[in-house]
């Protein structure tokens, strides 16, 4: 099935901002594209000019965060505006940034739909490039209980039904069901922030990491579940990014992605092995039938 059109951006958009765990100053522009060229990442700050597409074949180890590197160039925390423009359905985009981590914005994916938003998104002539689950698969790691699991669905569409079981307060049990259209995503997803403990944050500082970061780039929850100097803005919002996430890494597949999606516990790794596994069961497919 092969429904529509693909889609780009009407002219250029920026972001400014800093990173969430280097703390660079960064300004983040996004470009219309041609037909087929899908999402590419530049570093304009690198003499090299390297080109890196959004595809899990370039994502290399990182906690906590989307890292992407191609020929000794990387860029960092790709997740959120990877969302934005997966969750808007913009196919074709050049992705512009002048250092290598990708602005944070408030924590969430709301900056980058604005930019989205304010270029306007355009038809092209070419169908939709499409990723669709054509056989159920599984991510699952026993010793944590994370577990996604994918089944094919009748339509094209994209639903994605998460269960957040965490050990501390403030986000220990939450879950959505959701089919993710722009519309959805715009209204239900892409303001929900990123979220972390007390704890984390002394880690994560421990190592360098998150020193230009204030309570107000992201939520903090204290012992007792609060956010700190922050209030929530959806009694659920911990789920809601977490799915938001989710679409981000799913967009590392190169391709419009459906199928029914279920998920607990699970991190960027496991999205990441995931949309590896549906990418190379449609890429098998294709040769045996080839
Ligand atoms: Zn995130």
């Amino acid at each position: 099935m092969n429904h529509g059109r693909q889609r780009t951006l009407g002219r250029p958009a920026r972001v400014h901002g800093r990173g969430l765990f280097h703390g660079n100053d960064v300004t983040l522009t996004l470009l219309p594209a041609p037909e087929y060229h899908g999402i590419v990442f530049q570093r304009v700050d690198l003499a090299s000019r390297v080109l890196i597409p959004a595809r899990v074949e370039y994502v290399v180890a990182a906690p906590r965060r989307t890292v992407l590197s191609r020929l000794g160039a990387e860029v960092e925390t790709v997740e959120h505006v990877l969302a934005a423009l997966a969750g808007m359905q913009v196919d074709n985009c050049i992705v512009q940034v002048t250092a290598s981590e990708c602005p944070n914005g408030d924590g969430s994916a709301q900056a980058f739909v604005e930019a989205i938003d304010s270029a306007g998104i355009v038809p092209q002539s070419a169908l939709v490039t499409r990723l669709d689950v054509a056989e159920s698969c599984s991510v699952c790691d026993e010793s944590t209980g994370a577990c996604w699991t994918a089944r094919p669905t009748a339509d094209d569409t994209l639903h994605i039904d998460y269960e957040l079981l965490s050990p501390f307060p403030g986000c220990d049990r939450q879950a959505l069901s959701l089919a993710i259209t722009p519309s959805t995503f715009a209204n239900e997803l892409a303001k929900a922030r990123t979220f972390v403990r007390e704890s984390e944050v002394q880690s994560l500082r421990a190592v360098g990491l998150g020193r230009r970061t204030t309570p107000s780039d992201l939520i903090v929850f204290d012992t007792n579940g609060m956010p700190i100097q922050n209030a929530l803005r959806y009694s659920d919002e911990c789920v809601r990014h977490k799915i938001l996430d989710c679409i981000g890494d799913f967009a590392l597949g190169g391709a419009r992605l459906s199928g029914n999606f279920s998920g607990q516990k699970t991190g960027h790794r496991h999205n990441h092995e995931l949309i590896r596994q549906i990418r190379d069961s449609q890429l098998g497919q294709r040769r045996r039938t080839a």
